[in-house]
């Protein structure tokens, strides 16, 4: 973005855990909302590659910001390349965000579901009435909700009669039955704004449905690209930022009576060092992971290659911004400081979706080349989809 610089976050989005909205401006002003849409649609048509090398840098200037606009990217992306999605559909949206600007936040996680056993179908329900649906549901985690212009909601056909049939439907901000509750008062991704959402008899009209269908579990796995591999590099510039301001601190304190800056101590030198290895690691498997998915699709190996990366970006991440903080000493732990503001951001990196474990635990089974419905749901369940939600 030539002239035009993110706002730093620490001061006052991340005090206040309030919206970087003048950031979202300027990704807009930049062109960023349709990076991911194709060319022929109107968009800049950039592959996973490119926006990680992007997430990265933005991260740098403020994480909270690179990683809500990620959830735009994250569901405009999966909509694009899905053969399944509507010629038409996918006109509606390119327009959208293209043309007219909109900002689309993700609304998929709700605050009973959980990864670790796979519910891979929401509890909010779309209900056919006259001319569109009506949604009753609650959301969670739901980033810039206040300030989307849409977002688009995960909900489960109520006519349905297989297990696992979802729509994805728009919902605007303004929708009688909507209503935004101001819960997030988290640790780190202050600016995210990830607040709750209920959903009460909702309507939208029929040009909300962007897809159905029956079988949610192919659609996501396709998509895991955009929909959890997206998110990787912006963890992975929490650490560069973290990192970067370390170096600096060191070789700009040079204790008194001393000729030589932190920076020629041994001990110093070696954690540096070791960061830097992390970091390295993290981007070569964060790139090669994109790569990958840009060029062969979403491959047994791509998504390996995907759940490989994001559990190392978190490990490596977890780990810089605490040996940073460290080194920094006392004075990293002030408000103040950068420091304590990238150790509280990297801190989220292992939980983000896909989390660690998830990430593990899935790569072990394309390692081990198992057949996903050989896997058994990890826990005792009355209902037949319950297991690994890749499948
Ligand atoms: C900053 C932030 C912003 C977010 N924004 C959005 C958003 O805009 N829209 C949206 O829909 N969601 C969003 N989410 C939610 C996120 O994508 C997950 O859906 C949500 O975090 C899942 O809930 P959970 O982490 O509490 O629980 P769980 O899924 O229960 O995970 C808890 C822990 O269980 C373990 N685990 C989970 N799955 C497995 C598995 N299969 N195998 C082994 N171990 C496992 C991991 O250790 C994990 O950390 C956001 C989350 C964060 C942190």
């Amino acid at each position: 973005m030539p002239g035009r610089r993110l706002r730093h976050p620490r001061r006052p989005h991340d005090r206040e855990a309030s919206d970087p909205v003048e950031n979202y401006a300027a990704l807009r002003d930049a062109g960023f909302y349709g990076l991911n849409v194709p060319a022929e649609l109107g968009g800049a048509g950039v592959g996973l590659l490119g926006w990680s090398l992007a997430a990265e840098e933005l991260a740098q200037g403020c994480a909270s910001t690179a990683l809500s606009f990620n959830m735009h990217l994250s569901v405009v992306g999966p909509m694009m390349e899905s053969p399944l999605v509507p010629r038409a559909a996918k006109e509606r949206l390119a327009k959208m965000v293209v043309h007219e600007g909109k900002l689309i936040g993700g609304n998929f996680s709700e605050p009973t579901t959980s990864g670790l056993v796979g519910t891979p179908v929401p509890l909010t329900r779309a209900r056919r009435v006259d001319g569109g649906y009506r949604l009753t549901g609650r959301k969670a985690f739901a980033s810039m909700i206040a300030v989307a212009d849409h977002v688009m909601v995960l909900a489960r056909p109520d006519d349905a009669t297989s297990n696992t049939a979802a729509m994805f439907l728009l919902v605007p901000p303004d929708v009688p039955g909507r209503r935004v509750d101001l819960v997030w008062d988290t640790l780190g991704m202050r600016a995210t704004r990830s607040d709750f959402m209920t959903l009460e008899e909702c309507f939208v009209p029929d040009e909300a449905l962007l897809l159905r269908t029956e079988d949610v579990l192919p659609f996501r796995r396709d998509g895991a690209n955009w929909f959890w591999g997206s998110y990787t590099a912006v963890y992975l510039g929490i650490g560069v930022a973290a990192y970067r301001a370390i170096t600096e601190i060191v070789k700009g304190r040079t204790p008194p009576g001393f000729t030589q800056s932190l920076a020629y101590h041994p001990d110093v030198r070696r954690q540096v060092g070791e960061m830097s290895v992390d970091l390295e690691a993290a981007r070569l498997l964060t790139h090669y992971a994109a790569w990958l998915s840009d060029t062969q699709g979403p491959t047994p190996a791509t998504l390996s290659a995907l759940y490989r990366a994001k559990y190392f970006v978190g490990e490596a991440v977890t780990r810089v911004t605490r040996t940073a903080m460290t080194l920094g000493g006392a004075h990293a732990l002030f408000k103040t400081s950068p420091l304590e503001r990238f150790f509280r951001d990297g801190a989220v990196a292992p939980v983000q979706f896909p989390p660690r474990d998830f990430c593990l635990s899935t790569l072990g089974m394309f390692e081990l080349g198992l057949d996903p419905g050989d896997v058994l749901p990890p826990l005792k369940s009355d209902r037949p989809d319950t297991g690994p939600v890749v499948r």
